[in-house]
Parts: C-alpha cells; structure tokens; sequence
C-alpha cells in the first residue's frame, strides 16, 4: 500500500500530466498547484483570485484526478453551455444542468451522472437545491463540489443570494466531499461573509494578488469624452472587440449609433431591450470578432469572452469596486488590454444626485456616497493609478507600475488656491443658488440678459476669471466638487453650495494642488505591435489573419465561439513559431492532446501554405522586451 504522502505526490503527477496532455500548458500558475493539492486530499478551499488569474482549472482538474463527478455550481446560466463546450473540446466528459434543457435532455445528463460517465457537471444554485437534485447526488459518486461566483452570498446586493445562502446544506449532506469556493471579489467584507455563510472555517484560504498587470489603466477627464473615444480606438483599437459603458440606456443607444456611423459594428444593450434582443447581441458579441457593446453595466455579468481588447467608460463607475469589475472583463487571456474612461463635471454631479434620489436608507446612502467619492480620488489622482486601484482593496503595490496614464505620462500640476477663490467667492456672491454654467459665465464676464437682470455684472467677481477659458473653468469646478469644497443640491437644479470645508481655503491657509487640463490626449502609441505581445509581429500577420478565419469557420461549423477552439494567444503563438509538424504544435501553449488530434492537421496545413508563399520575407527580428521599449 502506499503512504498517503505517496498517493498525493501520485494524484499531483496525474495532475501535471493533464495540465500539458488535456490543457495544452506546460506550468501551474499562482496558487493553482497548492489548491488543486489541498482539494485532491480533500480539504476544503477558499479561492480568492481576480478575474483571468485562472480559476477554473483549480477545480477542473482535481475533479479529472479524484473518483466521481466534480459538481459545479454556477447562477450563469447563460454561460454554461459555452463552458461546456469549451470542456468538450478538449476531451472532456462534462455537461449542465438548468432551466434551458428540454426535459429528454435533462434526463440524459442526469443517467450519466448515475452512471458515473460524466467528469464535470454545471448545475445552477436553485436546481442543486431541490429535494430531487439532492438525492441524485447521493446516489452518484461526487469529486468535488465548486462554488463559483461565490460572492453571491454577500449581503451587496446580488440576485441570487437567496439561493446560495442556503449552499452550506452541501457540507451538511456531503461532509466528505471536499468544497472549493471561488470569487474574484477582493474585499475583506465579503470574504468573511462567504466563510461564514458556505461553512468554510477550516478551508484552506488562497489569496491572489488582485492585480491584473496586462490591463492599462487610463482615464481622461473633461468634455467631448466620444471625440476622445474614438480617437482612442482608431488608434489603439482599430479592430478589437470591446465594450463601451454608459449611464443610460439613452446614451447607449446613441453612441452604439454613431460608433455603427463612423463604421465601426456596435450593438446596444440595456434592460429596455427585450431578453431576445440581448441574448441576440450578446452572442453576436461572444461569436463574431471585432465587436462592440454599448452597454449599461447590465451587460457584464457572464461574460467569459477572454479576448476583449478594451473596455471604455463613457462615464464615471459609481464605486472602485464597479470600475474594477467593469475592466476587469477586458483581457482574460492575459494580452494587453486598455482600460479607458472619461469622464466629466456632469457625471459628477449626476451619480451624486442618483444617490441622494434613491429611497435607500440613510446608512447605505452614506456607503454609496463615500464609495463615490474614493472613485473622484483614483480620477483625480496624479500618481499612479495601479498602486491606488490595488491600495483600495488593502493590497500594498510595491512601485509605480509603469502601465497607467499617470506613470507613462506623468500630469502636470498647477497651484490652483487663487482661482478657487474666485470660483468660490463667485458662487457665494452669486447667493448660492445657481449652476456650474452661470457661476463660469458671470466669472468670465459673459455679456447676458439674466446676468444683468439679476445684477450679477455689477459684482466684484464678474469678468475676474478672464484669464481662464471656459473648460478649464469646468474642470476647476469639477476638482472642487470631487474634492468637497462644492456641494450640488439635492432637487435635481444642480445649484452649487459651498461647504465647511471651504473656509480654510478661503483663507488662504490651505494649498490647492490640482491636475492641469490635459490638451489633446497624447499617449504615444503602444508598443505592443512591435513586440508581438498584443499583435501579431508585422510579418506574422497574414498568417494571424488566416488561422483566425479557419478558426472562424471550424466555430462557425459546430456552433461554438471561435475561443473555445483556440485562444488569439495561442494562433499568435502558431503564426510565429509556424510549426510544421504534429509534433512541434504539440509544444504550442493551448494545444493538448485532443485538439491536436482534431485539429492539428488542418491548422498545419493552412501553415505550411501560408509559410510558402510567404518564404522569402519572414521577418527576422527577434520579439522585443516590450519593458525595454522606449515609451515614447
Ligand atoms: P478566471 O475564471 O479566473 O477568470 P480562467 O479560468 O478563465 O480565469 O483562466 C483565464 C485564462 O488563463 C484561460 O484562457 C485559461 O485557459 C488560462 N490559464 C489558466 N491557467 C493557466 C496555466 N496554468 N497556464 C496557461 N494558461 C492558463
Ligand atoms: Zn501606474
């Protein structure tokens, strides 16, 4: 017989062997080898790791290594099937349950449960929870139990908390079956809420860094935030696929509209639009290449597409944690992927009114308010953004990261006290009782009828602000309304009142460092296609491009997304190491064994065509250490 110590060195071998044989990766990451180790003895586990950090293998494997069926619970319904065929394409026996399956269906799966022919099995929370589901599971040898998205238990406000609050039956019934528990949510609140609510007091706890080092954090401020957009995109992202928040189902409609004017395909999506409608989009978007969502922050939830380029904010998120989940859909498989937004002085103003509006109770009020007001501080910040975004969720970032607007080109400042004392001086000469666009007109000395009316060219401030132009008037405004020296009022007027903490200001007794309006946006083109981390190198691109319509077309011949095939990194790896045998694609990263009996053929056929033509000019450089690019 052998030591336990023999059998876990053992299962762990087994466990390599299907990392490379069935995945195709030659290497664990993070934390993947200790959890999949703590759950193949059977401990229970607490996985806290960001989104693309690469949960799913984490109980994937330990439920190929253990006896039984590794049982899933997942409320994304929408996703299961993707997943499913995602797992399928590689060999594995897995399948789902939910709501969508015909009756023959569901009973097909749940024979092979009985049966013990299936290795993963997807269920949602209020299916596992019934009576019947439950005694399935007893009569079936069970792996694994996986809690994915398990934040879901926290009391913030998710839909199916009712449902996984009462997940800890799991451990009552199965105390044997090992449970891991994962989320990619980072705060603290919530994770003591998971083990307190899931039973997980022993479990082995994992936590990741929650920095996701490919994203590039860059936020703009000011007006005309769509000319800023699209110059964005048309030079960073001419082709990818995205997605663009807005506050309003209007505005989503609009900018989907123009964006589809100025040729680039953009679907909307928003809770106005019917449940057809947006399941339409949302496959059009997870199917096809190259396309834009328009969205409210309704589209997100069950998004697993791994190769969104970008996601852009046309307004400000109204708490770090939305900004952070928001981008976090961008770049899941690990390439460079741009996190943009801008955002203004009436974004400002309207999330502010939004929470004053709301019949929440006082106590939540007050939350949302001060999660707002930690967002205007990453906005206005002048240092690097990644070390504030990671110090927010307790999580100390050692050094400026080298990857945010802030640090590739670091803002100027300006010493703005003197201006806000005119600013401020105006809005209480003024009576406090008018908007940003009045105060900045009687400072500007602007000839108009109501001015005059209401004697406002006769105050001491009227015209004292000539010396700015009317947008950086605006901003000012907007730093002193993000930094509470102004007010908004709560009727929806947008009438500007100076708070207690002006009078120091006033005095003079306090500095006023603030960002200088940038001109036009200036980041330099990214290095990225020049080292082959996000594109292709130049000379590998027709090849890129045809292995991505073969790709296509195999997707398209079973009805499954084309990343599920394979992944952009891995063609990207093909079109530059143009292997020519069975053999050498093996060792490509996303090739195991069943895709390469499936596919390896096909994909070196179309290889070794393109390498022919293409023979006398492969580029000879070597890819370059993107870090040791000068950024400019
Ligand atoms: P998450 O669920 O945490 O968002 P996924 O499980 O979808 O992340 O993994 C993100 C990506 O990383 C996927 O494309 C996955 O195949 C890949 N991945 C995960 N683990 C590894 C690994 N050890 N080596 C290479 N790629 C990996
Ligand atoms: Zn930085």
């Amino acid at each position: 017989m052998r030591s336990p110590e023999g059998a876990v060195a053992s299962a762990m071998e087994r466990a390599q062997h299907i990392l490379e044989n069935v995945f195709g990766y030659q290497a664990f990451r993070h934390h993947q080898a200790d959890i999949i180790q703590a759950l193949v003895q059977g401990r229970d586990v607490l996985t806290l790791m960001p989104t693309g950090g690469g949960k799913s293998l984490c109980y994937q494997i330990p439920a190929l290594v253990r006896d039984g069926t590794g049982i899933v619970v997942s409320p994304l319904i929408a996703l299961m099937k993707d997943q499913v065929d995602a797992l399928q394409q590689l060999g594995i026996r897995a399948a789902f349950l939910n709501s969508t399956l015909a009756y023959g269906e569901a009973q097909a799966t749940e024979q092979a449960l009985r049966d013990g022919s299936l290795d993963i099995l997807y269920v949602a929370p209020e299916r596992l929870l019934t009576a019947r589901m439950l005694a399935l599971l007893e009569s079936s040898r069970i792996a694994l139990f996986a809690i994915d998205e398990a934040h879901c238990v926290s009391q913030w406000g998710h839909d199916f908390r009712r449902d996984y609050q009462q997940l800890s039956i799991l451990h009552q019934r199965f105390p044997s079956v090992p449970r891991i528990a994962l989320t990619a949510t980072a705060d603290q609140r919530t994770r003591a809420e998971i083990i307190a609510q899931l039973q997980l007091e022993d479990a082995a706890v994992f936590v990741n860094s929650f920095d996701r080092p490919n994203i590039r954090y860059l936020i703009n401020e000011g007006r005309n935030a769509r000319e800023q957009l699209w110059r964005f995109l048309e030079r960073e992202h001419p082709r990818d696929a995205g997605i663009v928040y807005c506050l309003s189902r209007k505005k989503v409609e609009n900018t989907a509209a123009w964006l589809n004017g100025k040729g680039r395909a953009a679907l909307p999506y928003h809770a106005g639009l019917t449940d057809e409608v947006r399941h339409h989009h949302q496959e059009r978007f997870l199917r096809e290449e190259g396309l834009i969502v328009v969205a409210t922050i309704a589209f997100g939830m069950g998004i697993d597409k791994p190769d969104v380029r970008f996601v852009a904010h046309l307004n400000l998120p109204k708490s770090i944690e939305a900004y952070y989940q928001e981008t976090g859909r961008a770049g899941r498989d690990g390439l460079p992927a741009d996190a943009w937004m801008s955002y203004g002085l009436q974004d400002v103003i309207t999330l502010r009114q939004m929470m004053q509006e709301g019949d929440a109770a006082e106590q939540f009020k007050r939350v949302s308010h001060q999660k707002l007001e930690a967002m205007l501080g990453l906005c206005e910040l002048t240092t690097c953004r990644r070390q504030a975004l990671l110090g927010y969720f307790g999580e100390a970032y050692p050094r400026p990261c080298g990857n945010c607007d802030n640090c590739l080109a670091p803002p100027q400042t300006w010493d703005g006290g003197e201006a806000a004392r005119k600013a401020l001086s105006c809005v209480y000469r003024t009576g406090q009782r008018f908007g940003v666009n009045y105060v900045i007109d009687v400072l500007c000395g602007k000839d108009d009828a109501r001015i005059r009316h209401n004697g406002h060219d006769r105050l001491s401030t009227f015209g004292i602000g000539n010396d700015m132009s009317n947008t950086e008037w605006r901003s000012l405004f907007r730093q002193l309304i993000a930094r509470n020296y102004l007010e908004v009022d709560l009727e929806g007027h947008g009438t500007l009142r100076l708070t207690g903490q002006c009078r120091p200001l006033l005095r003079g007794e306090t500095e006023l460092e603030l960002r200088k309006l940038q001109k036009a946006e200036k980041t330099k083109k990214r290095r990225a296609d020049k080292t082959g981390a996000m594109a292709p190198r130049p000379g590998d691109e027709p090849l890129f491009d045809a292995l991505r319509r073969l790709r296509r077309s195999l997707a398209e011949a079973q009805g499954v997304p084309p990343y599920v095939i394979f992944h952009d990194s891995t063609l990207m790896e093909m079109a530059r190491v143009r292997p020519t045998t069975l053999e050498e694609m093996r060792s490509i990263n996303g090739v195991g064994e069943h895709k390469l009996s499936h596919y390896g053929e096909t994909f070196l056929k179309t290889i070794r065509a393109q390498s022919e033509q293409a023979l006398p000019e492969k580029p000879e450089q070597e890819p370059v250490n993107a870090e040791a690019l000068p950024l400019d």
